[in-house]
């Protein structure tokens, strides 16, 4: 059959398989599509309310939850400049470009961010990170701060691992951690990891158009937030957590339909229960290994050890350029946008021989599938050499699951 390159395949819908923004349920879509609503009292009021408590019992979490107007970079933000002042001390745990974007963040804030770099392939190392606590005797490390996903790496970090060794050092600092790769995706309970400070924001796990980002606090928390002098009034948590009238939840108008569209999503999730939603993702990230491991020859997983790898995102490396001919071909003829894949280093800057698959969120195995086996198609279209039954290895991984 001769090849058709000018015209696209890509009608139906089309597929994001992105980590972030993820899918949005047709219920999530239909929950926005009604009228402004009364923003004083009534409904807007209660819906506000039950998604605080639904979200921190999704987080095992209790304590508070606050909620900004904001992406990701603004849930940073939020967690940054109520917990720390200017020159203080903080401890990044970094294995990938997202965790490096934490501390930059920080750094332009005057937060005088130290570095523990692992590299873009592995978790962080819990050893590492027990030795460098101990060393600061003088425990002028305030806060340590790591990624559990690194969306970049697509690395997942050990949290429980990392309470480990700051207790092993007997280290007072805060911990803090950023899910907003891997919330509603992967297990995480605040309360049992002692994590004092969480972020994350509505677009990926939660289903949720961006725009929401979400800061978990714990006890420990205000004993830092009383003294950070980074804080300003619009990302001032206190107010947010503690409103004295309801728009003091949003320092201003709330984000009415965001509301809405979390508030119906929170109900899938709990629906799921989610502890199956956690193993969705599972089940979905062994599918997706599987087929990497049919393709093999260049085609790997950036993260070798598995027990190290997301379940929300898989970084996939291979030859020079196919990464990036894949991700365009896939995108142009066929309607599926596969993620680019990051550099580690600073800046924007995006890899040739490397794509990403998100499998985060509302996903079910037809549009898993779907996905695989249209890079399959692509590879075809442009004699890729890859291994046979990539496809059917994901399959069974699901059939058997
Ligand atoms: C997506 C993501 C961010 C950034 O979120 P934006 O909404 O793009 O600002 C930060 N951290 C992690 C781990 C992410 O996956």
């Amino acid at each position: 059959m001769m090849k058709d390159v000018t015209t696209t395949l890509a009608h139906g819908r089309d597929h994001l398989a992105i980590p972030g923004p993820s899918v949005m349920p047709e219920r999530v879509l239909r929950a926005m599509h009604r009228p402004a609503p009364n923003i004083y009292q009534g409904e807007l009021v209660d819906t506000t309310t039950s998604i605080k408590a639904d979200l921190n019992k999704i987080a095992s979490n209790s304590h508070d939850v606050g909620i900004f107007i904001g992406n990701g970079h603004a849930a940073w933000e939020a967690s940054l400049v109520n917990t720390f002042s200017r020159g203080d001390k903080a401890l990044f745990l970094i294995n990938g470009r997202f965790g490096l974007a934490w501390a930059e963040a920080a750094k332009s804030l005057g937060i005088d961010a130290e570095l523990l770099d692992c590299g873009h392939k592995r978790a962080v190392d819990v050893e590492k990170l027990e030795a460098t606590l101990k060393a600061d005797s003088a425990h002028s490390i305030k806060a340590v701060l790591t990624v559990h996903t690194d969306t970049a790496s697509s690395s997942s970090n050990d949290l429980a691992g990392i309470r480990q060794a700051m207790n092993n050092a007997k280290h007072p600092a805060l911990y803090m951690v950023d899910s907003i790769a891997s919330f509603a995706c992967e297990p995480f309970n605040m309360d049992e990891l002692g994590v004092d400070v969480m972020v994350t924001a509505s677009q990926k796990g939660l289903m949720t158009p961006p725009g929401l980002a979400l800061l978990f606090v714990g006890e420990r928390f205000w004993e830092f937030q009383k003294k950070a002098d980074l804080v300003t009034p619009y990302w001032n948590a206190h107010a947010r957590i503690f409103p004295k009238m309801f728009p003091d939840n949003f320092n201003g108008t709330p984000p009415t339909h965001h509301l809405f569209a979390l508030r119906e999503a929170l109900d899938m999730l709990l629906e799921e229960g989610i502890e199956n939603t956690w193993r969705r993702h599972e089940v979905f990230a062994h599918a997706v290994w599987a087929a990497i491991d049919a393709w093999g020859g260049d085609f790997k997983c950036n993260i070798e050890d598995k027990s190290m790898r997301s379940k929300a995102v898989t970084m996939i490396t291979t030859a020079p350029d196919v990464g990036r001919d894949l991700q365009q071909f896939c995108n142009e003829r066929y309607g599926v946008v596969l993620g680019v894949a990051l550099a580690p280093e600073p800046g924007r800057t995006i890899l040739s021989d490397a794509f990403r698959i998100g499998h985060m969120g509302h996903l079910n195995p037809s549009m898993l599938l779907g996905t695989l086996g249209t890079i399959e198609a692509a590879m075809q279209a442009l004699d890729i050499k890859r291994g046979s039954g990539a496809v059917e290895a994901a399959a069974a991984v699901i059939g058997s699951s």
